[in-house]
């Protein structure tokens, strides 16, 4: 029976319809190039929409990442501190400059890196006389970090900080955008993201010079001379203009994307609230948050687990998933250092045992919706709070 059910998504692509507007602007010009008119353009809105000098549009949220390591100079031997709670994309470009990430814990009001552990971790690289080059801060599903105490932090002993924003274009902090605080931040557009290109990145800064160099980087680093002439490393990074076409159009709607998102969060709560076995992921006073995605943990003991839930929804043709797993847990960055929230409190660890991201895309119908609800409400033995 369930098979027949249309199959509800965690997040899809949701198109505006003016996108094609853009693209044909783009076939009719013939500008089918990694540079061009609506690369320019979505460049400037783009800095405009969150309030920096500048913007350098890029092929991925990873490749904005590896150009801002990159900028900071971080290479062989150097350490970078990264959120350990993200996607593993927020530390690979670590490693792709051949650098050593440490990764800081989270605290529970955000679910985001922890002062405290990220002041441990900086009062011991001090004392070891091996400060790092960077710090990538993440804002998960949507919710900033405590950006005054870390950027406090960081100041005092002189660290930048790069803002991996992919999930969170459209939050703020304190009135100003997410992605905004750090000396550089980056914002993702693949297709699961809040407004998406099908894949592509941004990176912005008020530090006009270093975008420069961005876009040098981003083109194979070619010297200016009058043939093929290269004195350092680049990469093929820039967004194809046909993608920022798709991306104008997109940006245009953010406001409503982020709108959407966030009233399904207050459906998810109002009807489901009640349960006592779970607890959505907050919000902290003075943010606002695009709920990227709705997640909520599940208390201790109560006899279910995650993929119970898992299972119950997929049974019904919902996809849901765990939250991220932690970087320090991943194989891949076995044996790496770690600093904890603190000693006997883990808290992505005991987040990542209890927790849910539940469909959230801003195309998803009530009646949908509704169904997730009603599956969850189930698992608890609880009715359906909601006739339609
Ligand atoms: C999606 C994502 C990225 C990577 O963005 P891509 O555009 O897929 O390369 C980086 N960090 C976080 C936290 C993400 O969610």
């Amino acid at each position: 029976m369930a098979k027949n059910k249309r199959r509800i998504h965690l997040s899809l692509p949701h198109m505006s319809g003016r996108e094609q507007k853009y693209i044909e602007q783009a076939f009719a010009t013939n500008w089918i190039a990694p540079i061009g008119p609506h690369v320019d353009a979505f460049e400037q809105e783009m800095a405009a929409c969150v309030g920096t000098k500048g913007a350098v549009a890029v092929t991925s949220g990873t490749a904005a990442i590896h150009l801002a390591l990159r900028l900071l100079d971080v290479g062989r031997g150097d350490r970078v501190f990264c959120s350990s709670f993200t996607f593993v994309a927020s530390a690979n470009p670590i490693i792709y400059q051949g650098a050593e990430p440490v990764f800081i814990d989270s605290e529970p009001e955000t679910w985001n890196m922890s002062p405290q552990a990220l002041e441990k971790a900086l009062l011991d690289s001090k004392r070891a006389g091996k400060l790092p080059k960077a710090v990538i801060v993440v804002h998960l599903y949507g919710q900033s970090a405590k950006m005054d105490e870390i950027m406090n932090i960081c100041d005092h002993y002189g660290v930048p900080i790069i803002e991996d924003a992919a999930e969170s274009l459209g939050s703020a902090y304190k009135g100003k955008a997410s992605g905004t605080l750090g000396r550089f931040g980056i914002y993702s557009f693949n297709g699961n993201k809040i407004i998406t290109t099908s894949g592509g990145g941004m990176l912005v800064s008020n530090d006009e010079v270093a975008l420069r160099k961005a876009r040098f980087f981003a083109t194979q680093a070619k010297d200016p001379a009058p043939y093929y002439q290269h004195s350092e490393l680049g990469y093929n990074y820039r967004m194809s203009n046909l993608l920022a076409g798709v991306g104008r159009a997109q940006l245009e709607v953010l406001e409503d994307r982020v709108k959407a998102r966030r009233e399904i969060f207050r459906r998810y709560e109002a009807e489901l609230g009640d349960l006592p076995e779970i607890s959505f992921m907050p919000e902290l006073e003075q943010t606002y948050s695009n709920r990227w995605l709705s997640a909520f943990t599940l208390e201790e003991n109560t006899g279910i687990t995650v993929q119970e839930i898992l299972y119950s929804l997929e049974q019904e043709n919902i996809e849901a998933r765990f939250v991220w797993k932690p970087l320090h847990l991943q194989p891949l960055f076995k044996g790496t250092d770690y600093y904890a929230h603190d000693k006997d409190h883990h808290v992505a660890e005991s987040i990542f045992k209890r927790g849910i991201c539940i469909p959230s895309g801003s195309n998803m119908t009530v009646e949908q919706q509704m169904r997730v609800i009603d599956v969850i409400r189930a698992v608890f033995g609880k009715e359906s709070s909601v006739v339609l």
